[in-house]
């Protein structure tokens, strides 16, 4: 496996692969064009043929090619590395944990049910009636076509008819994909009867499963009004957002998400031209439909039911988002049950609706205040209740501050008062959150002239390879600190060449740095004389901080009085003025 993603990644052209989504111009070593994962009038989006690498300048974006396909495309690992893996003519060996041909087998029956409620729903006479009920529902042809609609008659058999009789499948595939059931005297029976069809659709766009709304004439007593697919060896329903695959471009362009409760909401939405958004179906928002979103947008708007089960909801995409640094909206719906009949009947006041978002803490404060009676104690102590667990989620402390001084502004008490309640929440659910890993961590900054030399330095060994023999002799017995030394000690220690090998065989923690550093170093005209005189600056900058150091700490023990350690530094810093002299002369 992994030697197969190298593989592929080393048959991608990456140039001509991001150039489908990037105009990009030959500048130097690199290519360059406008980054499109922020909006930008100056290009900062480079992309280098020789590493596999793309990087932007202007937000940080950077990677390999699948890592570019996973962000533009919104799609998963095993998604980019196959739709690479096509393209470029590598088979993909199965891993051994797949049960392989079932699942080529289960993604086959689903597109060919797909395609068989499809038929059923816009050429047969049959499907009259459930044509009638879209259109009435202002679902017209297009959205039908866009969203691959079907409908699934009301016999017992139809479907097992078709792909079994005509298309020579096992009934056993077709329980597998959860399409039938068996029946108590043996044999199977169609699953989805008399239902308007929705197919769910993959990242990709493939087909893993259904949602069914029953025909109202068809409806009968015990029977659910919307019937799910189950959970099968492609579908898991935690793992996808319907109307992902239609939505994901218009996310992608205006980095937010609108995310509605239905399948019927989502496509009205849609409809009604807010082609961003998407439906979580039913469930409660999970990890992995959040990382789906936060691949291309930086704000999701939550259109939930307002209910009990919505306030969860809201809290729970709150808790998700701010661990993923994405911004919460709440769309507040007025004047319709739901934004299914406020798209459908107004698409223009949806919209406006849409647009008026407001911010999630600014929502649930409202909510809190319009519900108790703050000038009581008792409601006092309740809106607390409803609102600190909120407050205290937020990961930026900015934002943090601002809702505590709301809050107690609200209340008409001291912002102190809010933040020990904060506390109190905090120590009795999560006595080690992620507040204290960050005070007690070792988060340092290092932007000192030395780390930035030592970049720089990084980047000009990988572009001209030919003076590491020289900076290597320079560089010998040099303690050179932080994780920028680190990496330039390595580069110094490789016999490689190949920028491109260089990073893959360097430890995992060094090699973001050193990607950095090679596309930054890469955008100028780097020769080998800079090299060397980046090599110098860099020397003279360590003995001097050493020096500087040293000087220091001969100051301390003297004026302590300890004499030995006042000794032992001042030996050090002859020993440092003979070294130093040594490289100067090696220098020349
Ligand atoms: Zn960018």
């Amino acid at each position: 496996m992994e030697d197969q993603v190298e593989e592929i990644k080393r048959k991608t052209d990456v140039v001509g692969m991001i150039g489908q989504y990037v105009s990009l111009k030959k500048l130097g070593r690199h290519h360059k064009g406008l980054c499109p994962f922020h909006s930008e009038k100056t290009p900062s989006f480079m992309v280098n043929e020789e590493m596999g690498l793309y990087k932007c300048f202007g937000c940080g974006a950077g990677g390999d090619v699948i890592k570019f396909l996973m962000e533009i495309e919104g799609v998963d690992f095993r998604d980019a590395l196959e739709r690479l893996a096509e393209k470029v003519g590598v088979k993909l060996v199965v891993r051994k944990f797949d049960t392989g041909g079932d699942k080529q087998k289960l993604f086959e029956v689903m597109d060919l049910a797909a395609r068989y409620f499809h038929w059923l729903l816009t050429d047969g006479k049959s499907g009259e009636e459930a044509r009638k009920y879209l259109e009435d529902r202002k679902i017209n042809s297009k959205l039908i076509e866009t969203f691959n609609l079907g409908y699934s008659i009301s016999g017992w058999d139809n479907l097992i008819n078709y792909l079994v009789k005509k298309k020579g499948y096992s009934e056993e595939i077709l329980e597998k994909a959860g399409l039938v059931s068996k029946r108590n005297g043996g044999g199977y029976y169609d699953k989805f009867r008399g239902r308007i069809m929705f197919p769910l659709q993959d990242s990709g766009g493939k087909v893993v499963g259904f949602t069914g709304r029953i025909l109202p004439s068809l409806a009968k007593e015990g029977e659910p009004k919307y019937l799910n697919s189950p959970e099968t060896e492609i579908y898991h329903k935690g793992r996808m957002l319907y109307g992902f695959y239609q939505a994901r471009q218009a996310i992608r362009g205006q980095k937010r998400a609108i995310l509605v409760e239905g399948q019927m909401d989502m496509i009205s939405s849609f409809g009604a031209g807010v082609t961003e958004t998407v439906a979580v179906g039913g469930t409660a928002l999970t990890t992995d439909q959040v990382e789906l979103l936060a691949r291309l947008a930086t704000t999701i708007y939550l259109s939930l039911d307002a209910d009990e089960a919505g306030t969860l909801a809201i809290k729970r995409a709150v808790e998700l988002a701010e661990k993923r640094g994405l911004e919460i909206k709440v769309v507040q719906i007025d004047g319709g049950k739901d934004p299914d009949e406020i798209a459908r009947k107004y698409p223009n006041r949806w919209k406006e609706m849409v647009e008026g978002a407001v911010d999630v803490y600014e929502f649930v404060l409202m909510k809190s205040l319009e519900k108790n009676n703050s000038g009581t104690v008792s409601g006092i102590k309740k809106i607390t209740e409803e609102v600190v667990p909120f407050i205290s989620k937020i990961e930026n402390s900015v934002v943090k501050e601002v809702w505590t001084k709301k809050l107690s502004e609200k209340l008409g008490v001291e912002t102190s008062v809010v933040r020990s309640e904060m506390e109190r929440i905090k120590s009795g659910k999560n006595p080690i959150g992620r507040y204290s890993d960050l005070h007690n961590g070792e988060t340092v900054i290092v932007d000192s002239k030395t780390d930035k030399l030592s970049r720089r330095l990084v980047g000009g060994l990988l572009i001209c390879p030919e003076t590491k023999r020289k900076v290597k002799l320079w560089m010998n017995k040099v303690n050179l600190p932080g994780a920028s030394g680190k990496a330039l000690s390595w580069i110094l220690s490789s016999e490689e060449t190949n920028p491109a090998k260089i990073s893959e065989q360097a430890p995992a923690e060094l090699r973001d740095l050193i990607e950095d550093a090679y596309m930054a170093e890469g955008e100028g005209e780097t020769e080998e004389k800079d090299v060397l005189s980046l090599a110098t600056q860099l020397l003279r900058e360590i003995i001097r901080e050493r020096r500087k150091g040293l000087i220091e700490e001969m100051k301390k023990a003297r004026d302590v009085g300890n004499e030995s350690k006042e000794e032992e530094f001042s030996r050090e810093l002859s020993l440092l003025d003979r070294e130093e002299n040594k490289i100067m002369m090696l220098l020349g």
